[in-house]
């Protein structure tokens, strides 16, 4: 640290990503796709478009928002975009919430609302999960504070119901209910449709799981105009152009392309329903995961000991050291062979102990 810190930040406690590695392993730690993104994003990367660099990127970002409007049956107006939903998950934290507002959100969740909150200045309280990681949803009803929460949740997996999402989004009318549906895609109950229903809902979705495409960092939030209107105000405050124009080109042709993603989600979920049937074969305790990927835990070998094991067999996966879910893996959905690589990897080293 240097002298010069503000004493506002000293004790910032930074949100720690997934390693990203250049040596050839099975790379299961960070919940990226195994797949590339459509060769449609390929193709709208011409030499035409990077001539044009020299301009800044259109801060409206029209055309990636009406191709997400389209996508969802939504008004543009309705839709923010974000350098990766941590950007509008940023924004919204520090709008709805910042300089001493309240917020909540599952204890055990992503690991990026307790640095918001903090970095903001909001006061968060972290709800405990039930014992087998559900979350309560009666915690949550008539709570009269801001709420973020993680549909599928993250790193369980296990999502809540449409039905109860919508009792939680209406009993707190004069509070901002964030539903972060990062993982929705891969086959939970979005509540999508209820933006045009409530005027406290925002709902995040994000490029990098689904679509392939976390090394290009765009994801959105739709919401009531009044919101979208509060997050421009916001961004413009802050960051005006917070996509670039090779980012709001490459999404927009992502999201158009339906046909390729559902059939690559298709895939990732039938992996994960076999890789988790194959777990529970070898003794693993694992979630019903509603994500893209799968978090289990085995009596026959710590889990921070496989971690270490699979490592040194070059396949990556995620292990937190924290209360809890300390003997838990969280283990992201591959190619069907790397995964298979995995479940014989683990074969191996449980006979060995
Ligand atoms: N929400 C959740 C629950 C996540 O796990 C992640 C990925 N780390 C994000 C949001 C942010 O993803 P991105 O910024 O890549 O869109």
């Amino acid at each position: 640290m240097s002298r010069f810190l503000s004493k506002n930040y000293e004790s910032l406690v930074p949100y720690t990503p997934g390693e990203q590695v250049n040596v050839k392993v099975i790379k299961l730690n960070t919940n990226e796709s195994p797949f590339p993104p459509s060769p449609k994003v390929k193709a709208v990367l011409s030499e035409e478009v990077i001539d044009k660099l020299n301009l800044y990127s259109d801060p409206e970002l029209k055309e990636l928002r009406n191709a997400i409007a389209e996508q969802f049956g939504v008004t543009s107006d309705m839709v923010f975009c974000g350098n990766g939903s941590d950007d509008v998950l940023a924004f919204a934290i520090m709008g709805f919430c910042g300089r001493g507002g309240k917020l909540c959100c599952p204890e055990i969740s992503y690991g990026f609302y307790p640095v918001y909150a903090d970095i903001f200045g909001v006061e968060l309280e972290q709800i405990p999960l039930k014992d087998d990681f559900s979350i309560d949803v009666n915690d949550y009803i008539g709570k009269n504070k801001n709420i973020v929460i993680a549909n599928p949740n993250a790193p369980t997996g296990l999502a809540l119901s449409f039905e109860d999402v919508e009792k939680i989004v209406s009993s707190n009318p004069d509070n901002i209910v964030i539903m972060d549906e990062a993982y929705m895609a891969f086959c939970g109950e979005s509540c999508m449709e209820l933006v045009k229903k409530y005027g406290n809902l925002l709902v995040t979705r994000t490029f990098s799981k689904s679509h392939s495409l976390a090394g290009l960092r765009v994801g959105f939030g739709i919401g009531s105009k009044e919101i979208i209107d509060d997050l421009n105000k916001l961004k413009y405050s802050f960051n005006p152009y917070n996509l670039n124009t090779l980012s709001i080109k490459a999404a927009a042709a992502a999201i158009a392309d339906n046909e390729y993603y559902d059939d690559k989600i298709a895939k990732i979920v039938e992996t994960r329903e076999k890789t988790t049937v194959q777990l529970k074969e070898l003794g693993f305790n694992c979630t019903d995961s509603k994500s893209n990927f799968i978090f289990a835990s085995s009596d026959k070998i710590p889990a921070s000991v496989l971690a270490a094991k699979l490592r040194e067999k070059g396949i990556l996966i995620r292990y937190f050291n924290e209360p809890k879910i300390d003997n838990y893996l969280r283990i992201t959905v591959g190619s069907a062979e790397d995964m298979q690589t995995l479940v014989d990897s683990i074969k191996e080293i449980i006979a060995e102990v």
